[in-house]
């Protein structure tokens, strides 16, 4: 059993609550020293001999098999760096290159906006008639049909929380023939994920939501490894290659997983990410999950017995919930900014959703209370309805 929270491993200003780990989590204590360890000792003294006697080099693979445990990934399955746009245009140029006579890439209207971008851009360029098909996120299975070469879904959808069957989807998607992605950016840290029990071939996701690596800490690929020798990657960087440093100008790829490298490693935000699975280890997601669902369902009986205003916008079943609960509210925008005036943080997602997430490493009921206090007390007085809080910052 894992003792939760953990408060004290994690940095948070005197008074505020925090409901929006699951868009950018906070600051690990460990974080800053290992941060001034790395700046100080290796770059400062080590410089460029870093990459060896540091393993700057090694630790994108080496630091992803650390959060392995984190989605049910095997050792050498995963690789970090870049961003999780650059990441959904990997697993998507190489799935579709494992499904040549197959047009279709299905997806779901709740899907975030980057990677239906991204498909949009990969497809355009691509220019081999395939189509980005999008349905409402009930009615996915039923179009899993054999024309699809892929299904690529975010297994917990951003604004409402509404989570996907993981290895229900999978199972489909593979009966009818098709390449299986999932987003996991609002899992990975949040819920119990089985990447190597569901099969899928590839799975992307960041780490700066749930698992606390700080703002532009890298993404990560997990490649089946039975279909990482496969592919010949679109983003063919030098330090994919078989041998980066025979600067060979013909690309090879390399072997398994490190074939999805692209360039230099953020060696900094990888440090940072290796100090914040600290506060992951010997933690489990069962428990991390049980205590989850705790908070959700303490928020949502609270909101509904004390703000009437509000609608419940995420699904009622905790089983069919991630790790976030979402608000109906329509003037949600101002209202969220009403909140976090008065120290509690949590987001806002067009066109009205107040979105609220959970995250039971630095979260405990208290917070659940502290934080419905507030927001009955800004509701019942209408605080929210002050010109300061209608206006729109460009990050919301
Ligand atoms: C947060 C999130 C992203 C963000 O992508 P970046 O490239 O890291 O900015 C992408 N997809 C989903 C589903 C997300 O939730």
């Amino acid at each position: 059993m894992t003792n939760l929270p953990r408060k004290d491993l994690f940095e948070m200003p005197e008074g505020l609550i925090y409901l929006d780990g699951n868009s950018l989590g906070p600051l690990p204590k460990s974080v800053p020293a290992k941060l001034a360890q790395v700046v100080n000792d290796e770059w400062g003294q080590h410089l460029i001999r870093g990459w060896n006697v540091d393993d700057w080099m090694g630790q994108p693979v080496s630091i992803a098999d650390r959060m392995g445990h984190l989605i049910g990934a095997a050792p050498g399955t995963c690789v970090l760096g870049d961003t999780l746009s650059l990441k959904v245009h990997q697993a998507l140029s190489a799935a579709l290159v494992l499904r040549p006579g197959r047009k279709t890439v299905l997806s779901d209207t709740g899907n975030f906006p980057t990677d239906l971008y991204m498909a949009q851009g990969l497809i355009r360029q691509l220019d081999q008639g395939h189509e980005l098909k999008t349905v409402a996120p009930e009615e996915v299975a039923d179009h899993i049909t054999e024309d699809v070469a892929v299904v690529m879904l975010t297994h917990v959808d951003y604004r409402t929380g509404r989570m996907h069957d993981m290895a229900a989807i999978t199972e489909r998607a593979h009966a009818a023939g098709a390449v299986m992605i999932w987003d996991l950016a609002h899992s990975a840290g949040a819920v119990p994920v089985d990447l190597e029990g569901c099969r899928a071939e590839f799975a992307v996701g960041c780490t700066y939501k749930y698992i606390n690596a700080g703002p532009g800490s890298p993404a990560f690929i997990y490649v089946r490894p039975d279909v990482s020798g496969e592919v010949f990657p679109a983003l063919s960087g030098w330090l994919g290659h078989e041998a980066p440093f025979a600067f060979d100008p013909d690309y090879r790829p390399g072997p398994g997983i490190e074939r999805f490298r692209v360039g230099t490693p953020p060696v900094l935000q990888v440090a940072a990410l290796d100090a914040a699975l600290d506060a992951w280890d010997g933690v489990e997601m069962e428990d991390i999950r049980r205590a989850s669902v705790a908070l959700c369902e303490q928020f949502i009986a609270e909101v509904e017995a004390r703000v009437p205003a509000l609608t419940l916008a995420s699904p009622r079943d905790a089983s069919q919930r991630g790790s976030q609960v979402s608000f109906h509210f329509e003037h949600g925008y101002a209202a969220m900014q009403a909140l976090i005036a008065r120290n509690v943080i949590g987001d806002f997602r067009a066109p009205d959703i107040m979105r609220f997430g959970f995250t039971p490493l630095y979260l405990g009921p208290e917070d659940v209370t502290g934080a419905v206090d507030i927001l009955a007390k800004v509701m019942d007085g209408k605080l929210w309805d002050r010109p300061e809080y209608h206006a729109r910052s460009r990050v919301t």
